[in-house]
């Protein structure tokens, strides 16, 4: 009878492969050729919970960034970006290739060489047991009887270069100016987490300010009478707003359609706050003044306002 396995997770893969490799290992008495077969099965079995996503991203509230393996960015992201929790892609070493300046070693093979202390130059280690004197390759320089003296100025005398990928993230809510977002680097295969600072892309008229975002409309001031909409940017395009929702000079308040916060459960939304900023000449002609005045005699003989 065939059984079809199926896995939900990755912990679910591990466990299954830790039972069979006990049976399996050839250690064990187990074939070596079922074993290797249990071996490419696993690898591809992770493989195709990689780009799950299920990358492991969280908001670090502290500054504490883990220490050891790791990798830190300052990353710019849009106040959309931020209020709405959108995708974002982010460049990061995702991967560790031989460096091919040094093939590997680590070691500048064009700098100055040493002597091998080990063995003196000679390459060779005579070692003697018994009656019997055993040559072997000297393992401190390999053989070659010298040590370049320099590392590799590519990887640093590290042997390995860390590659770039582009990485799609979907953005946790509640990210604001200086947060630190961790992507654990366990979920995608790598053995160092990402710490990324956020950096707020400074909008013109828009600003994150506590659970809201705060919008400035300016308008010049003859707008705001001659008018009968306004027209403000919220986080879902643009809308038009009656002028006169704005003459008690208060701000209007568009409740629940700020940002999302970090409360995910409940999809809770910050207010968009929307300021009128209003713009007037610095200096008039004289015949703009004459009439100014004219409209403001107008005015208040009609008692408008
Ligand atoms: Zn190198
Ligand atoms: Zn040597």
């Amino acid at each position: 009878m065939m059984k079809i396995l199926s896995f939900n997770n990755k912990e679910e893969i591990k466990a299954f492969f830790r039972q069979k490799v006990k049976e399996l290992h050839p250690d064990k008495g187990g074939c070596i050729e079922k074993y290797l077969i249990l071996q490419n099965w696993y690898k591809q079995a992770l493989e195709q919970f990689r780009n799950e996503n299920k990358i492991k991203i969280s908001k670090i509230s502290d500054r504490y960034v883990g220490y050891g393996n790791s990798f830190y960015k300052t990353q710019k992201f849009t106040i959309k970006e931020l209020a709405l929790g959108l995708e974002k892609e982010l460049t990061l070493p995702l991967k560790e290739n031989p460096c091919p300046y040094c093939e590997g070693s680590g070691i500048n093979k064009h700098s100055l060489k040493k002597t091998c202390s080990y063995c003196h130059g000679e390459g060779i280690l005579k070692l003697v047991s018994g009656n019997e004197e055993v040559i072997h390759n000297c393992t401190f320089c390999a053989g070659v009887g010298y040590i370049n003296i320099e590392r590799c100025s590519h990887c640093f005398g590290k042997g390995k270069i860390k590659e770039e990928i582009p990485l799609k993230i979907k953005l946790p809510f509640g990210l604001r100016q200086g947060d630190i977002l961790c992507i654990s680097g366990e979920t995608m295969g790598v053995c160092w987490n990402f710490y990324i600072e956020v950096e707020v892309e400074p909008h013109p008229f828009w600003r994150l300010e506590g659970d809201n975002l705060i919008c400035e409309v300016k308008v010049p001031f003859y707008e705001i009478l001659l008018r009968d909409t306004l027209e403000v940017e919220t986080l879902e395009g643009i809308e038009r707003v009656p002028t006169g929702y704005f003459a008690d000079g208060e701000p209007v308040v568009f409740t629940g359609r700020g940002p999302f916060l970090s409360d995910e459960s409940r999809l809770r939304r910050g207010d968009l706050i929307v300021n009128l900023k209003t713009l007037f000449p610095k200096t008039l002609s004289l015949e703009a003044e004459t009439l100014l005045y004219n409209f403001k005699n107008l005015i208040e003989r009609e008692r408008l306002c």
